[in-house]
């Protein structure tokens, strides 16, 4: 599911306050840097390699070079952006069956 156009707009708007325009590869160097905003990425972190289902999840967003396809991950926590984590934490809702009446 895409990050919904007014996060996605927030995170960008986060994004370019704290980088500025450019956003330069630390691979290839060059400003090709951009946003997927195809979805969140979460980051399990857990105390044994291949634990899964367990520790704890950083809620991230991906920026991947179109040049080389190096992605970074950058966590919204530490963007400021907790109240947007919080806002979508809450469960998608299910559609209703159509009714025939
Ligand atoms: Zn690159």
């Amino acid at each position: 599911m895409p990050i919904p156009p007014g996060d996605l707009a927030e995170i960008l708007g986060v994004i370019s306050q704290r980088f500025g325009g450019a956003r330069l590869c630390p691979v290839c160097e060059k400003a090709n840097l951009s946003l997927n905003d195809a979805g969140f990425v979460t980051v399990q972190v857990v105390d044994r390699p291949l634990q899964f289902f367990a520790g704890r999840g950083y809620p991230c967003v991906s920026m991947v070079c179109v040049n080389c396809g190096n992605t970074v991950l950058l966590n919204l926590y530490n963007l400021g952006l907790s109240a947007l984590v919080e806002r979508l934490r809450e469960p998608i809702p299910a559609t209703e069956p159509p009714t025939d009446g």
